[in-house]
């Protein structure tokens, strides 16, 4: 790898976009309730795979996300109000910022739409449509909720686990409940 590459990965945070960034379960519930009158919370979400805890097969689970993103995103809020001064205090100390996420192609544009909504600030956006790992992409550390992406991130490099109830099971990672957390981990 040429240096300027290799310093540049040095540099990469990795963020997830989906219950890093942007808090979608508290909308995909909404209309999860609504839909099957409900009150489900989203702290009885314990399992990363949904279809293990509702009566729903994972494909409905899936598309619900997705309508959600395309027509909900405007109500999807962020994990915390300081998202944007946190990404920029970030960049300032040095980082560069690379969003990744794994969704439907179909999100794309609401996705962009709701950064811009809430002025995070980042290096580059990585759209993932097939089942590529995320340690595919440079960074030395990757913040992420999703079980099966962290136990994927390996010495050298870093992962921070977002906290959520989903991945409670993650217990000798550091975890961090909010992004402004971060500073006390790099
Ligand atoms: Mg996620």
């Amino acid at each position: 790898m040429c240096d300027i590459l290799k310093m540049t990965h040095q540099r990469t945070i990795a963020l997830d976009l989906d219950s890093v960034l942007a808090d979608v379960m508290l909308i995909w519930l909404e209309e999860y309730n609504f839909k099957f009158n409900t009150t489900i919370k989203k702290h009885d979400l314990s399992q990363w795979h949904l279809h293990n805890i509702l009566p729903l097969p994972e494909k409905y689970i899936q598309d619900l996300f997705t309508q959600v993103w395309k027509n909900r995103w405007k109500d999807i809020p962020p994990t915390n109000n300081d998202l944007s001064i946190v990404t920029s205090l970030l960049q300032k100390a040095g980082f560069r910022i690379s969003i990744i996420t794994k969704r439907d192609r179909a999100t794309m544009s609401f996705v962009a739409q709701w950064l811009d909504l809430h002025n995070i600030c980042f290096n580059e956006l990585i759209f993932i449509f097939d089942n590529a790992s995320k340690t595919c992409y440079p960074f030395f550390l990757l913040v992420d909720d999703s079980p099966i992406n962290a136990v994927e991130v390996l010495y050298p490099r870093r992962i921070v686990v977002f906290d959520q109830p989903w991945n409670k099971i993650l217990v000798n990672y550091p975890r961090i409940r909010k992004l402004n957390e971060l500073f006390y981990l790099i």
